[in-house]
């Protein structure tokens, strides 16, 4: 499938990892908005939030379940912000669903 965050998934695309397990993967943003700009996905090729259905949402909340621990080992104990661009709208531009972690400095507005 001709999907970038599947390679990097696959380890065709290398990739600054921040955590991997079965079910997930962070890395650090290859164009960061913010000191700190990781993004986590699923091991899963789910196009986008749009795509999201009950079977499975379990790798959306195993995402979130891990944050904490994330956002601990990248020091972010100020706070941090997490963004979902969905589809043509929001600007999404890998159809591959993640979500931003960003943070680093006190975040305004805008996106970072
Ligand atoms: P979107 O605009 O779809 O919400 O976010 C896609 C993000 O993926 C962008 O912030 C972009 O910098 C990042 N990105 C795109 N290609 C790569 C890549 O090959 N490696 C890494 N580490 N990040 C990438
Ligand atoms: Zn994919």
């Amino acid at each position: 499938m001709d999907c970038i965050f599947c390679k990097i998934i696959d380890g065709s695309i290398p990739s600054k990892k921040v955590y991997e397990d079965d079910k997930m993967l962070a890395f650090h943003d290859v164009n960061p908005q913010a000191p700190v700009h990781v993004i986590m996905i699923p091991k899963e090729h789910i196009p986008s939030a749009d795509a999201v259905t009950e079977e499975n949402s379990a790798y959306i909340a195993h995402i979130f379940s891990k944050v904490p621990e994330i956002a601990k080992s990248l020091g972010l104990e100020n706070g941090y912000r997490i963004v979902n661009n969905c589809k043509a709208d929001a600007g999404q531009t890998v159809f591959h669903l993640h979500f931003h972690l960003l943070g680093g400095k006190p975040l305004g507005l805008e996106m970072a």
